[in-house]
């Protein structure tokens, strides 16, 4: 086993927890869990614009539904706390002021107006706009009511990501940055640089939109003579269509908002890995225990990864499917349908067994299961519409239907007796399954589609069956 990784999940919190965050989580816990290193959750929350009241909770819990159990952040401490960036003003200046005296930070004196013009004057003269080719000769003295800014050595730099591999970038790439902002706060450039040093941070796990800035953050370190975490960064999540990078519109959703709809934590894991990685075998379903043994960085892919909600789904099925009944049926309190209530657990145990298999969420339960406990009224339509019961005449439906019936008032309604009885109702009407168990399962589910007839009708049992027989006769 490779020596302790400590990795941490940085969010900022705005309010809102998509899939390509959770994967930088996922992939952080799970290379501190592999290796019995830590794995640590810092707020980032210097941004005072866009801090969300609300937000830092909303990613606790989101964590925590998921499983993703961190060893020292906000709420409960560890041995490098604070950890949330705006309680840690007083480290940032600590660092500044080192970047001060070794005359590398200097504080920028311009006005917005100023800073156009020298834009202006680089578009003019068709060159790239550059801080650094604008820095004052004789800077103020720093006094907090001006940015800071790095002052930059640029250099070439030849470098291996974990995940992109070998990287080269010229010195054009470097730049003079702000470490700490006008309003006293530091930039996440700055503030991440310093918080990953003193919370002895070894892997940086994160979004592909760092990557151009990584260049300025090596100068920066080579600055204050530090060495720099491994890095590793993901590939991006792309729309479902493949060709641009999923947003909130392309129907992807807050995780904890799939948690709600029956999303088992495993499957969201499963799934927010298979995003940009594979163990390289042709295994799709991963317990999370198998994740923590196979995850590795030089496993996930450069190119961006697509989301696609219909895996997930099928996914969710299959984690489903694996679960011991008594264990999906905890799982299940909160998703029944407000009239099975009325129901006792043996029964409500018995429809679950039914559906197990085709239950994509847990949510869907009411829609699958609704017949079992509601009595739902004769709809015609569901007859009309079936392409070859609408073929038969009132007469005939009804016929096949009583005679259903009549067999039916004989059985005991156990599995073996109602299986060998509807075989026999084939026989003596001369009908398909197609024609008469549809027939048969309308008239008892009111709904197109549900598990096996015989089953079904055990489950039930027979005074609903042949009432609900009664009414469809009734209503021909
Ligand atoms: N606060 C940054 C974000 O939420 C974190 C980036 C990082 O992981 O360093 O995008």
């Amino acid at each position: 086993m490779s020596s302790p990784i400590r990795t941490r999940f940085a969010p900022s919190p705005t309010g809102y927890m998509h899939v390509g965050g959770v994967r930088t989580a996922l992939f952080a816990w799970l290379l501190a869990r592999q290796t019995g290193g830590q794995f640590v959750l810092r707020i980032e929350d210097t941004d005072r614009a866009r801090h969300v009241e609300g937000a830092e909770q909303h990613i606790i819990d989101s964590l925590k539904a998921l499983g993703l159990n961190y060893d020292e952040g906000p709420d409960i401490g560890g041995p490098f706390a604070p950890y949330r960036q705006s309680q840690r003003l007083d480290s940032y200046k600590r660092w500044a002021q080192q970047l001060i005296d070794s005359g590398r930070a200097y504080a920028d004196p311009y006005s917005a107006e100023d800073m156009q013009k020298f834009r202006d004057q680089a578009q003019a003269n068709k060159q790239p706009f550059l801080y650094r080719n604008h820095r004052p000769d004789k800077p103020p003295v720093w006094d907090g009511t001006m940015p800071l800014r790095f002052k930059s050595e640029p250099k070439a730099y030849q470098r291996i990501d974990a995940v992109m591999g070998e990287l080269s970038t010229g010195p054009e790439t470097i730049d003079d940055f702000i470490l700490i902002k006008s309003d006293g706060y530091p930039t996440y450039n700055f503030a991440h640089i310093i918080d990953d040093t003193e919370m002895r941070i070894s892997h940086i796990i994160r979004g592909q939109e760092f990557l151009a800035s990584i260049p300025n953050y090596l100068n920066l370190y080579e600055a204050l003579g530090l060495t720099p975490p491994i890095m590793a960064t993901m590939p991006h999540i792309m729309a479902p269509d493949g060709k641009k990078k999923l947003g909130k519109r392309d129907g992807a959703k807050d995780v904890l908002d799939y948690i709600r709809d029956g999303y088992l934590p495993e499957t969201m894991l499963n799934f927010i890995a298979s995003l940009g990685w594979n163990d390289g075998s042709e295994q799709e379903i991963f317990s999370v225990q198998e994740l923590i043994d196979k995850f590795s960085l030089d496993r996930v892919q450069r190119s961006g990864a697509r989301f696609d909600e219909q895996r997930l789904q099928w996914m969710n099925g299959a984690h489903i499917r694996n679960l011991a009944l008594d264990d999906l049926y905890a799982l299940c309190a909160a998703y029944w349908p407000a009239e099975a209530n009325q129901s006792n657990d043996n029964y409500k145990q018995q429809v679950l067994g039914l559906v197990q298999e085709r239950l994509k969420f847990l949510a869907e339960l009411p829609e699958l299961t609704g017949f079992f406990f509601i009595d739902l009224p004769v709809n015609p339509e569901l007859i009309t519409s079936n392409k070859q019961l609408s073929k038969l005449s009132q007469e005939e439906l009804k016929s096949y239907l009583e005679q259903a019936k009549a067999s039916l008032e004989q059985s005991d309604f156990s599995l073996d007796d109602l299986t060998s009885r509807l075989n026999d109702l084939l026989t003596t009407t001369g009908q398909k399954p197609g024609i008469l168990f549809s027939l048969i399962r309308i008239a008892t589910t009111q709904a197109p589609f549900s598990p096996s007839l015989a089953e079904t009708l055990a489950v039930l049992g027979k005074d609903r069956s042949l009432a609900r027989l009664n009414s469809q006769i009734n209503a021909l």
